[in-house]
């Protein structure tokens, strides 16, 4: 059955043959591919573009409506229209003045993306590669505006929960904090950080003397889906007189549904948001914004200027460098933009709606059926569960669970990756490709439930 959504995304076999939905590279194929990595003479065309496409089919298909690991990614063709356009044109997207049609298309789309998150009129920011640089630049600024000069490693704390993504320490280790600076707080049972244990640690560095400065809250963590309680948090930072900033990476999307946004309350008192237009808003990759509550905050990090640049520093206030990490940078948001032209934002509703539906779907199937535990109910279009039936025992579940993944990507029939909750390992399904049928989860649902009972009676025969 089809999806109901014509042609809005790339259909898989269109790009590449083959059937599978992960193509591992065997050594032969790798060894050939080192051959052709380096140029030499002129090849004809033709034979340049059957390699190309070899090389661009080994390895997993993100986009693929049965690929439910990570966070996938479905992506427009008129993404990819717009990224070849706006690659043709080559904009220079680091100075207003060299590309000030880009540049004031890249001012009003993060605006009216704020305006959604519900920041102020004052909010500004960037489009950058991703979420990890997104956070970066945003920590960047916390740090330069909460702690004073020389602060930083001596001082400064910041929190974060056991499901904020790993790019978050990457990303303070590169600003320069060491480990003991960096707090990781406990969840509650839904995922959340809790907030009891929050203000506990906050209050005890203080006695400490330490100075904390940050609170990482995440909307729609990796593993659940789950978004920290952010009003709260903001209370707390306001209290402490620190920085709230939002990880919405993955979540953020949403807050463009007309029918789901009411699940991101809160998101508009950060004082800066991290966003992936390459998850949930069909994106190729390499498009991802930062956005801060008060946009000139971020010159007091990146501003520089040069003799050689003097001519275009007059939209000094302007220049896209000034806030932000890179001086050349292509105009990576105007395939968004071309892309929500077209589409329009019904569709970008419904599209985005439908990943919630595929969700609910899952769990209400395997509710139905016998043995299967779920261990984080759908949010944000994620869903953990596992087979635990009461005869098996941990680590008996575990394997099992394990095989069950392996055997249906062995299989063909989906790519569902386990991951661990609770030191428990659980099945774990992200369903945002709009190409997804409630077919293809009848199905997969059932060929999980199949393959968990031929596994479980194989159990069985070998206890005999
Ligand atoms: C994907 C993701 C990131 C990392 O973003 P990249 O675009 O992969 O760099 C960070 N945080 C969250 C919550 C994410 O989902």
């Amino acid at each position: 059955m089809d999806s109901g959504f014509p042609n809005f995304l790339i259909k898989d076999q269109m790009l590449l043959d083959g059937d599978k939905i992960i193509k591992p590279a065997k050594n032969d194929e790798l060894a050939k591919i080192r051959k052709i990595s380096t140029p030499g003479l002129s090849r004809p065309l033709e034979d340049v573009l059957k390699d190309a496409k070899e090389i661009f089919s080994l390895g997993f298909r993100v986009g693929n409506p049965r690929f439910f690991s990570f966070v996938p990614s479905p992506a427009s063709p008129w993404s990819w229209v717009g990224d070849s356009l706006t690659s043709a044109y080559n904009p220079f997207g680091g100075c207003f003045e060299a590309a000030s049609g880009v540049c004031q298309v890249e001012e009003t789309l993060i605006a009216w993306a704020a305006e959604k998150f519900g920041l102020p009129p004052t909010a500004g920011g960037q489009f950058v590669s991703g979420g990890s640089i997104a956070n970066l630049t945003a920590l960047t600024v916390a740090r330069d505006q909460i702690l004073e000069d020389g602060e930083a490693r001596l001082k400064g704390v910041a929190y974060i929960s056991s499901q904020t993504h790993f790019c978050i320490k990457k990303a303070l280790k590169i600003m320069g904090l060491l480990d003991h600076q960096v707090r990781t707080i406990e969840v509650d049972d839904g995922f959340r950080m809790s907030l009891p244990h929050l203000e506990q640690a906050i209050q005890s560095d203080l006695k400490l003397g330490l100075k904390p400065f940050v609170v990482i809250a995440t909307c729609g963590t990796t593993n659940t889906g789950s978004i920290d309680p952010m009003s709260e948090i903001s209370a707390i930072t306001k209290t402490y007189g620190m920085w709230m900033h939002v990880d919405a990476a993955y979540g953020g999307s949403v807050a463009f549904s007309y029918s789901r946004r009411d699940v991101l309350s809160g998101i508009g008192q950060a004082d800066s948001i991290a966003w992936d237009a390459h998850k949930w808003l069909f994106q190729t990759h390499g498009c991802g914004a930062t956005i801060f509550r008060e946009k000139s905050k971020a010159l007091k990090s990146f501003a520089t200027t040069a003799t050689y640049v003097e001519g275009v520093d007059e939209c000094a206030d302007q220049n896209p460098w000034n806030y932000g990490i890179e001086l050349t940078r292509p105009a990576r948001h105007m395939r968004l933009w071309f892309s929500l032209q077209v589409m329009g934002m019904d569709l970008i509703d419904r599209m985005i709606s439908h990943g919630f539906e595929i969700s609910e779907y899952v769990e209400e199937e395997l509710r139905k059926r016998s043995g299967w535990e779920i261990l984080s109910p759908s949010s944000l279009a994620i869903i953990n569960f596992r087979f635990a039936p009461e005869e098996l025992k941990k680590p008996a579940l575990d394997a099992i669970n394990s095989e069950i993944s392996s055997q249906l990507m062995a299989r063909n029939v989906a790519v569902i990756f386990t991951t661990k909750l609770n030191g428990m390992v659980s099945l774990r399904m992200c369903t945002i490709n709009p190409e997804t049928t409630r077919d293809d989860i009848a199905d997969v649902v059932k060929a999980l439930d199949d393959t968990a009972r031929e596994i479980l009676t194989q159990i069985r025969l070998n206890e005999l």
